[in-house]
């Protein structure tokens, strides 16, 4: 692929909005100036990871990542560098000109994660093609979709497509195109039997499965075909762009009106989420091809806390929403349930009925998890006291669930009332029940593991708390000077050929470099003295780096440090203030101050690392002959007249 100039990237970083992009994936909150939500990197319950719309950077404190749009997008979605800049262009409606599609010799240098997104990403064009151009799609896939009810839109919102019938037309179509044919395989578009190579899908309309982000991860295809032996559905298999258990078939399209309704309908299948799309309930997914697991209840718990399923009513529908429910309210989360008529489903229902119409019957039928269990149970077994015992047990089990007491106990007294018992007999039986579920959370693995305290608040940043020593910490704190007040003014004394002082100004990223430069100091943390180095060769074409020239760079571990600095709140430390007897104006304002102590900070502890290591070599001594030791004691002495000389130079400051 072709390098993206510059004045792209500049304009790519000053469209995006990281608060819109990362609200694609993160239900944000307002808090402040800033927005908090539950971080996508972690299981949290309790919202840690910050973004900062006046800074555009973001901070995952039970993660500890961070920075600007792109950082997140490339930890998210496993992006490189040009594919974050690429989809933020494409989100952003910005030209990226010479965009070329890779050949197939660029392709081998792509990693193979890279190279199966393309693939599908080819296919996925491909496919669509067939079904809105060619004559076999148009006669019988695009048909089949209007038979069904799809509107045209929607199909192009869906991206459905349709795979020749013709055994091998889609593999000889991509293997021409320079796909490698492993990879095609593994994306599971192409199987290989006998040496020879076929469509796994054809014949097939497909349902491209999206990533949250829309990356088209893998493939459902349905039959044309009305033979029973054929089966029905055909899914990609799993590869290492696609985890079933992972994905949410629709949540790419819907996540924004899960967050705006707060709330997420959950249904079976491909056709079902389309349909209630296209009836314009729009917050709906589907757990297609797998029963619903734990990391999907999780990636829903991303945009809202309420779930409510709709399941055909029939037995094998009902018997999946039990299992739904009780994993979801294991999760600590709001569970409710549709039943629609026996041997109807969102999908039929909602064709044969207007939205009012489905919209008014989701509203009736909506139960809460009890009534629901108690409704299905209770069926036959009404006036039985043997079945009605054994139902309040059932619902008293996925009560012990939830982990929350208070939640727990509001249901206890719910299923009193509705069955007329006493609570403190259902509360025996809860707490039973409870001690097995924990007892047995403990014993899987994932879940014995002690919590780790979260890590919220105002947290000094990690770099800052790690390096003790104090050269590191005054290449740390000259860094982040130059970076977060680099372009700012401050005055300085300068000396004319007459030894007069005047007073001139100057900014802080020239004023420091030319203290560094002027005693041949450098940084030793490689990541500063990169910094560092760049921030010299700007200075060498008149240009004053800011931290949004650092936020753009390629290297992310930049990137990242650079939003660090900047999402600190706190100013100069405290142990500053007390050493210099400083007042406490912000640290802004008494810029210059701080940069002469910081400068002052950081050649000190260059010349102590000098005197300790003289005084290393001293205390070898007895290796040294006199001249040697005559030598290192006056190296000695000339050093601290620099330490004190820099101190004087910097006049207010006081030794220690
Ligand atoms: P029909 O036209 O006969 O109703 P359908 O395409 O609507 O067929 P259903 O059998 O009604 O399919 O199944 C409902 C939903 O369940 C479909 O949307 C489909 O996404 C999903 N589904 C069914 N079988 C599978 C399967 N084997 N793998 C993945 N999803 C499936
Ligand atoms: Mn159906």
């Amino acid at each position: 692929m072709s390098k993206i100039p510059a004045h792209i990237i500049d304009e790519i970083m000053q469209t995006s909005r990281i608060e819109e992009v990362i609200g694609e994936f993160v239900n944000l909150k307002r808090a402040g100036s800033n927005l908090k939500g539950l971080s996508p990197f972690t299981d949290e319950k309790t919202p840690s990871f910050v973004v900062s719309p006046a800074k555009q950077i973001f901070k995952c404190f039970s993660t500890s990542k961070g920075g600007s749009v792109v950082t997140f997008l490339m930890e998210k979605e496993h992006f490189t560098y040009p594919e974050a800049l690429r989809w933020l262009a494409d989100k952003y409606n910005i030209q990226i000109p010479e965009d070329e599609p890779a050949t197939a010799e660029q392709m081998a240098a792509i990693t193979e994660r890279e190279s199966l997104y393309i693939i599908n990403e080819f296919a996925k064009n491909y496919f669509s093609q067939n079904l809105m151009e060619s004559d076999e799609g148009k006669a019988v896939a695009l048909s089949y979709f209007e038979e069904r009810g799809f509107r045209k839109d929607i199909i192009q919102k869906f991206q459905l497509g349709y795979c020749i019938n013709a055994g091998d037309d889609f593999t000889k179509a991509a293997l021409k195109k320079g796909y490698k044919l492993e990879y095609l395989e593994k994306v599971g578009l192409v199987k290989t039997k006998e040496e020879r190579s076929f469509d796994f899908f054809r014949g097939r309309v497909m349902f491209p499965i999206h990533s949250v982000s829309g990356r088209v991860l893998g493939f459902g295809g349905r039959t044309l075909f009305t033979d029973k032996k054929i089966a029905k559905y055909f899914n990609s298999p799993e590869s290492i762009i696609y985890n079933k258990s992972e994905i949410l078939y629709g949540l790419h399209f819907s996540k924004g009106d899960i967050i705006k309704y707060d709330n997420c309908f959950l249904c079976e299948g491909y056709t079902d989420v389309i349909s209630m799309y296209q009836a314009g309930i729009q917050n709906v997914v589907s757990s297609s091809g797998t029963s619903l697991t734990k990391d999907q209840i999780k990636l829903i718990r991303r945009y809202t806390q309420n779930i409510t399923i709709l399941y055909d009513g029939d037995p094998a529908g009902i018997k999946a929403s039990f299992r739904g429910i009780d994993l979801i309210l294991e999760e600590g989360m709001n569970v409710k349930v549709v039943l629609f008529p026996e041997g109807e489903d969102p999908d039929s229902y909602s064709k044969k009925a207007s939205t009012s119409e489905l919209e008014a019957y989701i509203q009736a039928h909506t139960q809460d998890f009890i009534s629901f269990k108690a409704a299905i149970l209770l069926k036959d077994g009404e006036s039985d006291p043997i079945k009605k015992a054994e139902l309040i047990r059932e619902i008293v089990h996925s009560v012990a669930l939830i982990p929350d007491q208070i939640t727990r106990t509001v249901y206890l007294q719910q299923i009193a009332s509705q069955f007329d018992i006493q609570e403190s007999i259902i509360s025996n039986e809860l707490m039973k029940l409870r001690k097995n579920v924990v007892s047995k959370q403990l014993q899987e693995p994932e879940l014995a593991q002690i919590p780790v305290p979260m890590q919220t608040g105002n947290q000094p940043v990690e770099i800052a708390e790690t390096l003790e020593n104090n050269a590191e910490n005054s290449e740390y704190d000259l860094i982040r000077l130059l970076i977060k007040y680099g372009t700012r003014v401050i005055e300085v004394d300068q000396l004319n050929e007459l030894s007069e002082t005047n007073k001139a100004e100057t900014s802080v990223t020239e004023f420091i470099c030319h203290e560094l430069d002027k005693d041949e100091l450098a940084f030793e943390h490689p990541k500063f003295a990169k910094i560092h180095q760049l921030i010299v060769e700007g200075l060498a074409e008149n240009q004053l780096l800011s931290s949004t020239y650092f936020r753009q760079l390629e290297d992310q571990t930049i990137v990242q440090f650079v939003s660090e600095i900047e999402s600190q709140e706190y100013e100069l430390s405290s142990k500053w203030l007390s050493q210099y007897n400083i007042s406490t104006r912000s640290e802004s304002d008494r810029l210059q101050e701080a940069v002469f102590h910081s400068i002052y900070n950081f050649k000190s502890s260059k010349i102590e690392a000098h005197i300790r290591s003289i005084q290393e070599r001293l205390k070898l001594a007895g290796d040294m002959s006199d001249e040697e030791l005559l030598d290192a004691l006056s190296e000695q002495m000339t050093y601290e007249k620099i330490k004190i000389a820099f101190a004087e130079k910097l006049g207010r400051i006081i030794l220690r």
